[in-house]
């Protein structure tokens, strides 16, 4: 049974030294309560609490980490069954798939379009982040072939698909210490798999046709020590898909059920050959309840809704997503160029950004930190108000980079413009458009 955030608080030395990165041992434990954070952090705990703490704090679907370094990916540490009960936590990884029956071109292709589709947007960059590598020929050369290939060419995580132990042995002599994810331990192979990713300490997936049988054969796992297994029911319909996300989610989540407390791997790629169909049953698997969701191929057009609706499911409801505070060059400005102010809420800086890109006037817009909230509502907050703005035009270095002294607020904001010239008598307020579309038309008209 998870314990609550006051019940590990008690557990801890309750010293506030910070070390793991938390204000406070409360705040620490809070976290690591909803699996946000690890107990290892804390080097002060004490080995009795560790053992006490290790199992209880870990979340009910478990953490599973694929690769290493940078490139690294978590999935797994949900703690709830619906993203506005707290927040989901590891979005699920999107792979795709190289088979050894494929020509070169085609290979290359894939691993092409990995590189390619990575999108930078609120400040975030995503894209695909592991290639599965599946062996249906019984060819070790071949498959080593391709591993080596998809290494050489990125350090996105790796899943190694056989059911063989002797291939997926092959495989490991070549990218063991990358830590990819062995799929799959079935009941014919249990044993040798289990044995293989002890050996080389490598996450497993489990693929059964049941989920009883999913249930028997990761209690096995679970007594041979493993930690980090991923699920793979069978269903390749849509609606015992769905099912079965559903309820291994509720089991682990709802009833605390630990044989089905792991993340799991899809295959919209075996549901349909319809890329369009494809698409759509990922999407399912984003809001239900997928860890990996392995695709086909990979299209810009189909792929890039798919990373979108994962950003907005899997981002902190209780957190607007923020721009650090600063001072942004756009397009090269000089001390004669407009600077422009607003809120850091991301949305609103992208889109104003855009803007001032789009007009071609090279501009400094200067990104005010209103814990993520947009220009009205920061005002109505009072965090876009003159008091908060005008210390942080004298202290941003704005004054350095440019001669003029004209600073555009936006228009939402014009009734902080009188207070505002009282706080800065050395500049003059304007007031921009209320509409960021309208920004480029206003600044082609600026003047210093
Ligand atoms: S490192 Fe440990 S003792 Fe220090 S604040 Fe964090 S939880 Fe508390």
């Amino acid at each position: 049974m998870a314990l609550t955030g006051i019940e590990i608080y008690k557990k801890l030395p309750r010293t506030n030294c910070k070390e793991c990165g938390f204000p406070t041992c409360l705040a620490f434990a809070m976290n690591l309560a909803a699996g946000k954070t690890e107990l290892d952090l804390c080097p002060y705990v004490s080995e009795d609490a560790k053992a006490n703490l290790q199992d209880a704090a870990a979340p009910p679907v478990r953490v599973v980490t694929i690769g290493t370094g940078d490139r690294s990916i978590k999935i797994g540490g949900e703690t709830v069954m619906f993203r506005h009960e707290k927040t989901f936590v590891n979005k699920p990884a999107f792979a795709v798939l190289i088979d050894d029956r494929m020509d070169e071109g085609e290979v290359d292709g894939r691993l092409d379009k990995l590189e390619q589709f990575q999108y930078e947007r609120v400040g975030l960059t995503f894209g695909p982040e592991l290639v599965a590598i599946k062996e249906t020929r019984g060819d070790p050369s071949r498959f080593e072939h391709l591993i080596n290939k998809a290494k050489e060419r990125n350090h996105y995580g790796l899943i190694l698909m056989s059911t063989s132990p002797e291939i997926l042995s092959a495989g490991l002599r070549i990218c063991a210490d990358s830590r990819p994810l062995l799929y799959a331990v079935t009941k014919e192979n249990l044993d040798e798999v289990a044995g293989l990713a002890r050996e080389n300490s490598c996450p497993v997936a489990v693929r059964t046709e049941s989920l009883d049988e999913l249930s028997e054969l990761t209690s096995k796992l679970i007594q041979l020590g493993m930690k980090e297994i991923v699920l793979d029911p069978g269903s390749r319909g849509i609606r015992k898909a769905l099912e079965d996300q559903i309820i291994i989610r509720r089991a682990a989540v709802l009833n605390k059920y630990k044989h089905l407390g792991f993340p799991t791997i899809t295959f919209p790629c075996e549901m349909t050959d319809d890329p369009m169909k494809e698409a759509l049953i990922a999407s399912i698997f984003i809001a239900k309840y997928a860890g990996i969701i392995v695709l086909s191929d990979l299209e810009g057009h189909s792929l890039f809704p798919l990373l979108l609706e994962r950003l907005n499911i899997y981002t902190d409801p209780q957190r607007p997503m923020a721009t650090p505070e600063g001072i942004y060059e756009i397009g090269g400005p000089d001390d004669n160029s407009p600077v422009l102010i607003t809120s850091n809420f991301s949305l609103t800086y992208f889109i104003v950004s855009g803007e001032i890109e789009t007009s071609r006037v090279p501009c400094y817009l200067l990104i005010k930190d209103t814990e993520g909230l947009s220009v009205m509502t920061a005002w109505a907050a009072g965090k876009f108000v003159a008091e908060e703005v005008a210390p942080f035009i004298k202290k941003c270095g704005i004054g350095e980079k440019v001669t003029h002294r004209k600073l555009i607020i936006p228009g939402y904001a014009a009734q902080i413009s009188g207070e505002l010239e009282e706080e800065l008598p050395d500049w003059q307020i304007q007031i921009g458009p209320r509409e960021a579309s309208h920004l480029p038309a206003y600044l082609k008209m600026w003047k210093p």
